[in-house]
C-alpha cells in the first residue's frame, strides 16, 4: 500500500490501527493454489487464530479457502461468517471431550492428537469420521515456542504409539478418514519438510479409508530483507508429485490439505501509530508510540523482528532510534532500528502485521484494542471499531461497599 493511502487511514479512523490489504491476502492465496496446481484435489484451510476478524473470514470465503480452527470459539465465528460445516476443521490440542463433541454436533470435521481422547470418542461415536494428528517428530521452526514437531511436544500423537493407535481404532470400530501433521511455524529447509511429508504417507498406508492428507502449515515469510521465504513453488512441485504417486499406490485420489495462516496473511498487515514523545537519554534516542505489547505482542513475546518505517518522513535522514510502547513495563518493538528522523506526531508504520498481531491483542493497562481496517478495491473499509469505555467495563460487576472506612459489604 501507498504511504499517502496509510496516512489517509489513520487520518480518518484515528491511531492505533490495524490495516489489511485485500489484495495482498488473494495474491498469497493464488501462489499457493497455483504452486500446488498438479494435485487433482486440493483445499487450503486458512487457520483462523493468525487473524480472526469476520469480515476476513469472509473474504477467504470468497477466495474458495476452508478454515482450520483451534476452539470451538472460532468454528462458531467460521459459521457466522458463511463457512458450510464441511468447509471447517477443528484442530484442537487439549481441549476437553465436550468441546470435541460440540464441533461434531456443528458438523465440523474433527482432528484428534491425543490416543486417549481419541478412544473415548471413538467408543462413544463410532461412526463419525475422525483425522488425527500425527507428531512426526522433525524438528522445525523459527524457535522453540513455534516449533510443535520435535519429540517433547505436547501436539500429536507420535509415530512411535501408531501400534497403540491403531488397536484403538480396531477396538472401537471408527473410522479415520484423514491424517495431519503440523510441526510448527518457520519452515526454513524444504527437504525438512518432505522428510516430514514421507513420514506421513508411510503411515497413511495404515489407513484404508482415508479422504486428505493434511501437511499442516508453518511457511515462512520474510520480515525483513535478507530473511529466507519458503519456496512455496518449489514445494508445490516436489510435494505434488510425490503425493501424486502416493496417491497412485493408496488407490484413490485424496485431498491435499494445507492450513496456513501466516503464509496468507502476514505481510496484507500493516499497523500504524503515532509517535507520543521523542526522547533522547545518554545513549539512545527512543521514539515512543501510542502503542505496546498490548496491541502488538509479537516482538517481546517471540523476539519476533518487525519492520518500522516512517512514513510520514520517508526522505529523512535516517537515524537509529530505539522504538518502545507506552506500557509500563519494558516493552520495545525495536531496537536500535534505522529509521528516517522521526518527530514527535509522525506515523510509524509496522510491517507483517496481519498475522498474530490483532488476534493476541489485549486490553492491559487499560487501554482499548484498536480499530481494524481491510483495504479492498481502492477503498478503506472499517471492519473492527476502536473499543471504547464501556468495552473496558463490560462483564465487569461493581459490588457497593458501605463506607470507604470499613470496606464492608452491604447485605
Ligand atoms: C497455528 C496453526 C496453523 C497456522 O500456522 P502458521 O504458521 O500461521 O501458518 C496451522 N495449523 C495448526 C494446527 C495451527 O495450530
Amino acid at each position: 500500500m501507498l504511504n499517502s493511502q496509510l496516512l489517509k487511514i489513520v487520518e480518518d479512523f484515528g491511531s492505533p490501527v490495524y490495516v489489511y490489504d485485500a489484495e495482498k491476502i488473494g495474491s498469497q492465496y493464488k501462489r499457493l493454489t497455483d504452486a500446488f496446481k498438479d494435485v487433482k484435489k486440493l483445499k487450503i484451510n486458512y487457520a483462523v487464530k493468525a487473524l480472526s476478524n469476520i469480515s476476513i473470514l469472509k473474504y477467504f470465503n470468497t477466495l474458495g479457502a476452508g478454515i482450520d480452527t483451534v476452539s470451538i470459539q472460532e468454528v462458531q465465528l467460521g459459521l457466522a461468517a458463511g463457512f458450510l460445516p464441511e468447509q471447517i476443521i477443528f484442530t484442537p490440542n487439549g481441549v476437553s471431550l465436550d468441546e470435541i463433541e460440540e464441533a461434531t454436533i456443528l458438523g465440523v470435521q474433527i482432528n484428534i492428537d491425543n490416543l486417549s481422547i481419541l478412544e473415548q470418542f471413538g467408543t462413544k461415536h463410532p461412526n463419525i469420521p475422525v483425522c488425527i494428528r500425527i507428531n512426526p517428530h522433525v524438528m522445525a521452526g523459527g524457535n522453540s515456542n513455534i516449533s510443535v514437531g520435535h519429540i517433547d511436544s505436547k501436539f500429536g500423537i507420535s509415530i512411535h504409539q501408531i501400534p497403540h493407535l491403531l488397536r484403538i481404532i480396531e477396538n472401537t470400530k471408527m473410522t479415520i478418514n484423514g491424517i495431519h501433521m503440523h510441526t510448527g511455524s518457520d519452515i526454513l529447509d524444504i527437504d525438512v519438510f518432505l522428510y516430514a511429508s514421507e513420514i506421513l504417507f508411510d503411515t497413511a498406508k495404515q489407513f484404508k479409508n482415508l479422504e486428505f492428507i493434511d501437511f499442516g502449515s508453518g511457511f515462512k515469510v520474510p520480515y525483513k530483507t535478507g530473511d529466507i521465504e519458503t519456496n512455496i513453488e518449489e514445494l508445490g512441485q516436489k510435494l505434488s508429485e510425490k503425493f501424486n504417486n502416493f496417491c497412485k499406490e493408496y488407490g484413490s485420489d485424496l485431498t491435499l490439505a494445507f492450513e496456513p495462516g501466516k503464509f496468507l496473511v502476514s505481510q496484507s498487515g500493516y499497523f500504524l501509530t503515532k509517535v507520543n514523545a521523542v526522547k533522547q537519554t545518554t545513549s539512545t534516542v527512543f521514539a515512543q508510540v501510542d502503542s505496546g505489547f498490548n496491541h502488538l505482542i509479537r516482538p517481546m513475546f517471540y523476539g519476533s523482528h518487525h519492520e518500522i518505517i516512517n512514513i510520514s518522513n520517508p526522505k529523512g535522514r535516517e537515524r537509529f532510534y530505539t522504538v518502545v510502547g507506552y506500557i509500563c513495563e519494558t516493552d520495545t518493538f525495536g531496537n536500535n532500528r534505522r529509521i528516517n528522523e522521526i518527530n514527535e506526531g509522525d506515523i510509524l508504520c509496522f510491517k507483517n502485521a496481519g498475522a498474530y498481531c490483532f488476534s493476541m491483542a489485549s486490553n492491559y493497562n487499560s487501554r482499548y484494542r484498536p480499530a481494524e481496517v481491510l483495504w479492498h478495491n481502492k477503498k478503506a473499509h472499517l471492519i473492527r471499531q476502536r473499543e471504547s469505555f464501556e468495552d473496558l467495563l463490560k462483564n465487569q460487576i461493581e459490588i457497593e461497599f458501605k463506607s470507604k472506612k470499613d470496606n464492608v459489604l452491604v447485605g
